[in-house]
């Protein structure tokens, strides 16, 4: 019987094995995921626009406190 190969990284069987420039295996596709880039890009965005928002609390209760 042969042994299904299992990735390094995630400990998963998995069909796909994905490796860096390098050739290091960073992923399978067990412990990859894709998505459209500017859907992505969105994301990004809206989560630097969170942070900043709670920077900007953060800044005010530090106020109230002193
Ligand atoms: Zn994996």
């Amino acid at each position: 019987m042969i042994e299904n190969p299992i990735c390094p990284v995630c400990g998963a069987e998995c069909e796909t094995i994905y490796k860096d420039g390098d050739g290091n295996v960073i992923a399978c596709d067990e412990c990859i995921s894709s998505r459209d880039s500017w859907e992505w890009l969105a994301d990004e965005k809206e989560a630097e626009q969170d942070e900043r928002d709670d920077r900007k609390y953060q800044e005010f209760r530090d106020e109230e406190i002193v």
